[in-house]
């Protein structure tokens, strides 16, 4: 085109950014890429390589090796092999590490942004503009965490070998959040990137070689999904983090279950973009376009739902349609497209056909005028109206640019629209009104809340999900904690720690008081004592075989019953948290009255000394103080972003838990886990322990006399593991914690998938609840929350 004829239709000319350089450098391998391998270039075992391509024009870019299991265990046996030796040299040269890598991210931005967008083929402005300079200020950041590693987190250690399996959406800025948090914390790793997009993490390994990163610190091994397999079922892997599908995401925890792997998880999304009548509709169209345009839609936390006030909904769609007229859609390297291409053929596919469902079911389609260019994947911007919230369009993930609207008129069903889904990504709200933003963001249940603003991320801000979304989170401090462990842990026993009872076998005495043994206790749901569904109860008897008496046996009806009753209570989670602790300190309270009586039954049920009793009843007394105190006191942390905007990281209740207790340590087994979940403002469900329930039941009469709302608490009694498996498949539960047995967790684990519930255990290890430092802390209250964080404008 010349520059008369641009002139005369006001066309945009081509403005390519060169590919020469990225062109040079996939040369410089021959154009076929190896494994990278305790840190030198290694073919892989089976000499295949599959082809990597260019979606804006289809060109073969590269061949890349297929790692298969043998070369797995190569890249894990080389990061355990690298790992005292990286631990060795320090968090100072470990912060060196990681500032050299960040240094020479900007020295080559060019080349690694014009790489990215020929294997992805997303635009260059935002490989060059976003992603790129993201993926250096993680490295920054997490060099300075490197450096603070030992005075910040001292009561924390490394993992040790992480598995990590990113993306294709987004491949050098996934392999950032993976990578420098990993390292900052004093871990090695293996990487696997994704078939699509492995080009620049391999530039990354070359990378790693030039700054003379010790070998086999950094491994990165490409293949299909059948490679990232082989990784997270490697023994020697400590922790597989993984950013995917919500699909493949449950088939990682399945395969995780029961191994001691700790995992995290960054899944799908269907985020809400939720436009109040007050908005400035001009600045909500731009951010429309950041929400669902931005990388074609490909974004798992791309504002794909529209949720519009009813009054101003046509001319926000009118104002979007024009905007969508004028979108450029073409080659990732023209720095003048506003979109690129999709990254492959079958997910175009995938997107072609959730389309027309959306057609079928009735939703209303449009596209825009123009044509898409047909020498790549390309799909045009698309807007679907008339969307009822029950669609497969508003409830699936498209992952493709593909936004669907829907209306509301109050700003309570505003925020029913919104948390309408199985998933909790990210959501953004758009009002002038900075007290209805404020009103309405605690309300989401997503890990990401964006004011007026979309699409914004940092190395300083935590990233991650609720529900189906996954769990953990990437970047912030928050983000730390899944690459380490504490300390304490090492202190755990392989065995439960029970005091030993006195030796003489006796019958009831004076000594022994029989208390209570001529009833059966029943269960407790919703504030309530309930008869068991079955009708059924079990006899429980002292370690030395004595009647104690007989609790009610739970079934399934029971913890149905007793999640119900959880859900429909939410005044305790609405209770600020001085009010919260008021409530707890009146708990320890009457337990203090009834002291006596509890360490009684605690010798009735294990046959300790009284002596030992009466320890464990004043060591609950004062663990019930300690999450009194927290219980205001663990609060966020405002993160210094980059952006012009105040970052809240707010821990917030899971919602409904189900605690499964040890058997051990009968009444501070029970408060050591119920107390710090419920001070965080969690409704929870508690199996007590199977051997000794009676510290639980006999709770209930505190629990009744201290202002606990009625189904913040339900105890249901029974057998711990059937029980606990029950709670684990159940959908409307968000969190597990179970301490008891391997084979149990491992259940649990593996039944907690189907809606991706948080879970929680020792790994079939046992602490000493007595220790203060195995029993409590803010171990217990990391595990009771989870952090949403919020980004207001501020100073722009
Ligand atoms: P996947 O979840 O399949 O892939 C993500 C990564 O996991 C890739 O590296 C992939 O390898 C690897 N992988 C695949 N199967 C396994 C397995 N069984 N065990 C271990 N690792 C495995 O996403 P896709 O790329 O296939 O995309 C499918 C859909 O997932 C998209 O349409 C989109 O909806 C969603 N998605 C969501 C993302 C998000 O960030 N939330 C990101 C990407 C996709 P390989 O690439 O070689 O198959």
């Amino acid at each position: 085109m010349k520059i008369k004829d641009i002139f005369e239709t006001m066309e945009y000319g081509p403005a390519p950014e060169s590919a020469i350089e990225a062109m040079d450098y996939l040369k410089s391998h021959n154009n076929i890429f190896q494994l990278f391998i305790n840190g030198e270039w290694k073919a892989p075992t089976s000499k295949d390589y599959f082809d990597s391509f260019n979606p804006s024009n289809k060109e073969k870019l590269a061949k890349i090796s297929e790692a298969n299991e043998k070369d797995v265990d190569f890249a894990v046996k080389a990061a355990k092999e690298a790992l005292p030796e990286w631990l060795n040299i320090g968090a100072h040269q470990r912060a060196r590490y990681l500032y050299a890598i960040a240094r020479q991210i900007q020295k080559h931005s060019r080349l690694f942004a014009v790489l990215e967008s020929l294997d992805n083929g997303k635009p260059i402005r935002e490989t060059r503009d976003i992603d790129i300079p993201l993926v250096a200020r993680h490295f920054y950041h997490h060099a300075g965490w490197a450096q603070l590693r030992d005075t910040e987190l001292k009561d924390y250690k490394e993992l040790g070998v992480i598995g990590q399996i990113i993306p294709w959406n987004f491949p050098l800025l996934m392999l950032s959040w993976k990578i420098a948090p990993a390292l900052a914390m004093g871990n090695t790793l293996v990487l696997k990137p994704a078939e699509f997009t492995s080009l620049t993490a391999l530039l990354f390994a070359d990378i790693c070689k030039q700054i003379g990163l010790p070998k086999g610190v950094v491994n990165v091994i490409t293949g299909h999904g059948t490679t990232g397999a082989a990784l997270v079922n490697h023994k020697d892997v400590n922790k597989i983090a993984f950013t995917g599908s919500t699909e493949v995401g449950k088939i990682i925890r399945r395969a995780t279950a029961g191994s001691g792997k700790k995992l995290s998880l960054e899944l799908g999304g269907k985020s809400p973009f939720i436009v109040f009548e007050d908005a400035d509709l001009d600045s909500v169209v731009e951010g429309v376009v950041d929400a669902i345009w931005f990388n074609q839609g490909q974004v798992c936390c791309a504002g794909s739902r529209l949720l519009v006030q009813e009054s101003i909904a046509e001319t926000l769609y009118k104002k979007i349609r024009k905007r969508m007229e004028s979108l450029r859609i073409g080659n990732s390297l023209d720095k003048c497209i506003d979109m690129g291409a999709i990254v492959a053929p079958v997910q175009i596919k995938t997107i072609e056909e959730l389309v027309q469902q959306g057609v079928d079911e009735g939703c209303k389609l449009w596209q825009p005028s123009w044509t898409c260019p047909k020498d790549g994947y390309f799909y045009p911007p698309t807007l679907f109206t008339g969307v009822s919230p029950s669609s497969t369009i508003a409830q699936e993930e498209i992952f493709g640019p593909v936004l669907v609207a829907m209306s509301f008129r109050s700003h309570s069903e505003a925020v029913k629209l919104a948390n309408n889904t199985r998933y909790g990504l990210a959501s953004s709200i758009w009002t002038e009104n900075i007290n209805l933003a404020l009103d309405i963001a605690p309300q989401i249940k997503a890990g990401v809340v964006w004011i007026n603003c979309t699409n914004v991320f940092d190395a300083a801000s935590g990233f991650g999900g609720y529900r189906e979304s996954g769990f953990g989170r990437e970047g912030g401090k928050e983000g730390l904690y899944e690459y380490m462990k504490p300390k304490i842990h090492e202190k755990f026993s392989d065995k439960p720690i029970i005091k030993t009872p006195k030796p003489i076998k006796t019958s009831f005495t004076e000594e022994q008081p029989k208390l209570g043994i001529d009833r059966t206790t029943k269960m407790y749901i919703g504030g309530k004592q309930a008869r068991p569904d079955g009708g059924n109860s079990t006899v429980i008897k002292s370690t030395h075989g004595e009647y104690v008496g007989e609790v009610s046996a739970g079934n399934r009806k029971d913890i149905r019953n007793a999640v119900e009753a959880a859900h429909a209570s939410n005044s305790w989670g609405g209770m600020t948290g001085h009010a919260r602790a008021q409530v707890l300190y009146y708990i320890a309270e009457n337990l203090e009255i009834r002291k006596d009586e509890f360490a009684n039954r605690i010798v009735q049920m294990t046959n300790v000394a009284k002596s030992d009793a009466v320890k464990e009843v004043d060591e609950s007394i004062e663990r019930i103080y300690t999450y009194a105190a927290h219980a205001d006191k663990f609060d966020g942390l405002v993160h210094h972003t980059i952006q012009r905007n105040v970052t809240l990281a707010m821990p917030e209740a899971l919602g409904v838990m189900g605690i499964v207790c040890p058997n051990e340590s009968p009444l501070l087994g029970f408060i050591s886990t119920v107390i710090p979940a419920i001070s965080m403002g969690n409704n929870v469900v508690v199996i007590p322990s199977e051997t000794a329930p009676f510290s639980a039941t006999d709770f209930y009469q505190i629990l009744e006399t201290s202002d606990v709302p009625a189904g913040t608490v339900n105890i249901v009694t029974g057998k711990k593991d059937e029980l606990a498996q029950v709670l684990a498949k159940h959908d409307n539960v968000d969190a597990i914690w179970y301490f008891g047995d391997k084979a149990g967790f491992k259940d649990i684990e593996y039944l907690s998938a189907d809606n991706m519930k948080r879970t929680w255990s020792n790994h079939g290890k046992y602490r000493d609840w007595m220790d203060k430092a195995q029993g409590e802390g803010k171990e217990f209250l990391r595990h009771a929350s989870q952090i949403k964080n919020i980004w207001i404008p501020y100073g722009a």
